[in-house]
């Protein structure tokens, strides 16, 4: 059974490579996904100023045309009154010029007030304009080093995939199976040694008797507390894998 494992280990350490690299480009396209909403977000807050400048141009052209109407208003009245004879007709109308000369005052105040705030609002657009062309360029900087980064993920991924689609094919299917089925419920090693009598993927102790089954390696023997396969460290079957070589040189470092 442990030799079933052997081919296995050398699968999952390509597995942790892609499950890492899977999260890496995960993080990378959420990235690329919030440069594009602050982008949209930028382009809403423009086009909102816009709309409100176009409306207070709006509102100031109608202004003037009211200005305009009152302003035709008293030269009819002055023209009316060079033509009447009465002293209260005269007098009338001179009220009424008054009234139409103070109505065209108060809304000369009113588009010169409009005229202004229009100024500063024009002010605020070019500011806006010029730092979502500031920030669009730095974004799409930002945006084209993640796009060659997920392309250099994906290159990577597409090795990997091969190099284990070779080593699948000489793995035990039933075994891998197994392991596959592990896997995607784990997301992490799924066939781990026994260290001191612990489970190295939950690290609970076992017992003296498990640890005997998975030194026999008749069977596959899985963890009581986690579901992961055990395997036994210094075994003959997994001298050669990575997980051996890695431990031996990690022995080595420390003598
Ligand atoms: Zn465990």
């Amino acid at each position: 059974m442990q030799q079933h494992l052997r081919p296995i280990l050398d699968i999952q350490e390509l597995d942790m490579k892609m499950l890492r690299l899977m999260r890496v480009k995960k993080e990378r396209l959420k990235e690329l996904s919030q440069i594009e909403t602050l982008r949209k977000e930028l382009h809403q807050q423009l086009a909102d100023k816009e709309q409100e400048i176009a409306e207070l141009g709006k509102t100031i052209q109608s202004f003037e045309q009211k200005i305009q109407d009152v302003t035709t208003k008293i030269k009819k009245l002055e023209t009316q009154q060079n033509s009447v004879k009465k002293v209260d007709e005269f007098n009338a109308l001179t009220q009424e010029m008054t009234q139409a000369e103070r109505e065209k005052i108060a809304l000369e105040q009113k588009v010169s007030d409009l005229v202004d705030k229009k100024n500063s609002e024009d002010e605020i657009f070019e500011k806006i304009k010029e730092s979502l062309k500031s920030s669009e360029i730095s974004s799409d900087n930002l945006a084209k080093e993640i796009e060659s980064s997920i392309k250099l993920i994906n290159d990577e991924g597409s090795q990997l995939k091969s190099e284990r689609d070779a080593l699948a094919k000489k793995a035990d299917p039933e075994t891998l199976q197994i392991y596959e089925r592990l896997l995607r419920n784990k997301k992490d090693r799924v066939i781990v040694p026994i260290e001191n009598r612990t489970c190295s993927g939950c690290h609970i102790v076992l017992t003296a008797q498990h640890e005997n089954l998975v030194r026999k390696g008749e069977n596959l023997v899985f963890c009581e507390h986690c579901s992961r396969i055990h395997f036994w460290q210094e075994s003959e079957a997994v001298e050669g894998t990575a997980v051996a070589t890695k431990r031996r040189r990690r022995r080595m470092a420390s003598t």
